[in-house]
């Protein structure tokens, strides 16, 4: 049985870490993608037959994928366990955002009609009332800066907790002379990265202004695929990549060859390169969606199987709670239980209960002679000739305590219940274990005396005095020589 306490196997698909087999599927992948987005390129310029309605389903999924995912990713607590991971799922939040509004835009000088859409695409027909493609493949361009800052901040999020630990052990060591020359280097690198920010801001300015022109779209584009370069880039260059980390990289990767193909190579809407970004952004929305789906189903299976395993455990815990694990019997605390049950139910139907208590004769002397260990093996034997006896529905047979056993008969009257008990003593004695007599010469075998008691229906007798009553008869047969069965007085 598994250990239900030890947890989940930690193989999950999102936190687990990325075997080899893991990153070799993400290698093909990304050969896929380059050599498709390769053959694309030259033939992305190609006008084909307008699909005005695909802009908008591209639109729509865009919403309901990062939508979904960013939900995804929180409902799941991977962002209450790994930080960075929050970054992600606001950056799908963004994008949907993004993806919305763009698709109100485009939809909105004639409503949801196709025709209208097709103008408003830029397609045939395309009007006053429309948008133009710039300003249209700009508004998507601008959704090509969400997710490559988003992964960005996730590995620096991951770096941050990777490095927090080992800061902290060298701040401990550090020493004030330390501090100072720590600050000074901080000083020198801070006036390096000035000019280097300096210089990022003044390629990026073209691309920000030049939004609605074909040229200042291509500059945009390029500096998202540059970026998407650069995330691709630090998620390989992660130790200890996990799953997500793939996953994360080919949901990034499908974003660069969309901005790739949508900014740089295509001449507009509804040519090849255009279809081809489309295909790319939806498998790039794809990706962590269907990963965070699988893994909601994996998730889903895991608490089955600790479920299951609890229940397990907590039935054998039960039976181990409720039974002798020498004999295989019930135990006193069964006993008791059980007992009390059935005189409930003895009263409530006005049938009769008979309890037999039991006792091996001389078993001190046994044990003195043959030693604990044959004992215990003969109080298994015994206890397995007894639980034959108790054999209808309802009958029990327990023990009661060091060598003394107890048969519960329900709905039996004194007649039987006297049968029964003889039957349990001749078949003890016809186990015919040796026991050499007892101190006043008994019997060459091991016996057992027994006292029987019995509530009648109409009786309004409890436990207690079944049991006081059954013992002192079983007193009486010790009395009486051993190995027989006594009534007591008051049944
Ligand atoms: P009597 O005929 O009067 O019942 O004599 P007795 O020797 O059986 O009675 P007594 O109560 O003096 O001794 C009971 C013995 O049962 C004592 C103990 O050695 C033995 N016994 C009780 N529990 C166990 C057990 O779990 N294993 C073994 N091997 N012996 C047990
Ligand atoms: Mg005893
Ligand atoms: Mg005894």
């Amino acid at each position: 049985m598994s250990d239900p306490l030890a947890g989940p196997d930690g193989d999950s698909l999102i936190e687990g870490p990325a075997t080899t087999a893991d990153e070799r599927r993400a290698v093909v992948a990304t050969a896929l993608a380059f050599l498709l987005l390769a053959a694309l390129t030259p033939f992305a310029a190609r006008p084909e037959p307008a699909q005005p309605l695909l802009a908008a389903a591209d639109c729509a999924w865009t919403v309901l994928s990062a939508v979904v995912t960013a939900l995804l990713l929180v409902s799941q607590d991977v962002v209450a366990r790994r930080r960075g991971v929050a970054a992600v799922a606001i950056g799908y939040l963004v994008l949907a955002l993004l993806a919305g509004g763009e698709f109100l835009l485009a939809t909105a000088p004639g409503a949801v009609a196709p025709r209208a859409l097709g103008r408003a695409l830029g397609g045939p027909g395309a009007g006053a009332a429309g948008l133009s493609w710039p300003s249209l493949s700009g508004l998507s361009l601008i959704r090509s800066f969400v997710l490559s800052p988003a992964v960005l901040v996730y590995v620096a999020l991951g770096r941050a907790r990777e490095h927090r630990e080992t800061l902290e052990r060298a701040r401990r060591r550090l020493g004030t002379g330390d501090l100072v020359t720590g600050l000074a280097v901080c000083l020198v690198l801070f006036w390096g990265a000035v000019p280097l920010l300096i210089l990022v801001l003044k390629t990026l300015a073209p691309a920000l202004a030049g939004l609605t022109s074909p040229a200042g779209l291509r500059e945009t584009a390029r500096v998202a695929a540059l970026l998407d370069l650069i995330a691709l880039g630090s998620l390989i260059a992660r130790r200890d990549r996990s799953r997500f980390d793939l996953w994360l990289f080919m949901a990034t990767l499908g974003a660069f060859c969309e901005v790739t193909l949508l900014g740089l190579f295509s001449a507009g809407p509804f040519d090849l390169g255009w279809y081809g970004a489309s295909a790319f952004g939806a498998a790039a929305g794809a990706a962590l969606l269907v990963v965070l789906l699988l893994e909601g189903g994996h998730h889903v299976r895991q608490l089955r199987e600790v479920q299951a395993s609890l229940v397990a455990s907590n039935r054998a815990l039960e039976h181990q709670s409720l039974h002798d694990s020498l004999t295989g019997l019930a135990n006193r605390r069964y006993f008791d239980a059980y007992l009390e049950r059935q005189i409930a139910l003895s009263r409530r139907n006005r049938r009769d209960l008979a309890l037999v208590l039991c006792d091996l004769d001389d078993f001190k002397l046994f044990n003195d002679r043959h030693g604990h260990q044959a004992g215990d093996e003969c109080l298994a034997r015994i206890a397995a000739v007894l639980q034959t006896c108790a054999r209808r529905p309802g009958d029990m047979a327990a023990r009661y305590g060091g060598e003394e056993f107890a048969l519960i008969l329900p709905e039996t009257d004194l007649i039987s219940a006297r049968r029964i008990a003889e039957a349990a003593r001749e078949a003890v004695a016809r186990l015919g274990i040796p026991h050499y007599g007892g101190p006043a010469g008994g019997a060459p075998v091991l016996t057992l005396s027994g006292g029987l008691a019995v509530i009648r229906g109409d009786d309004a007798g409890s436990a207690e005095a079944l049991v006081a009553a059954a013992d002192a008869a079983l007193f009486r047969a010790k009395n009486e020589g051993r190995d027989r069965i006594v009534v007591a007085d008051a049944a």
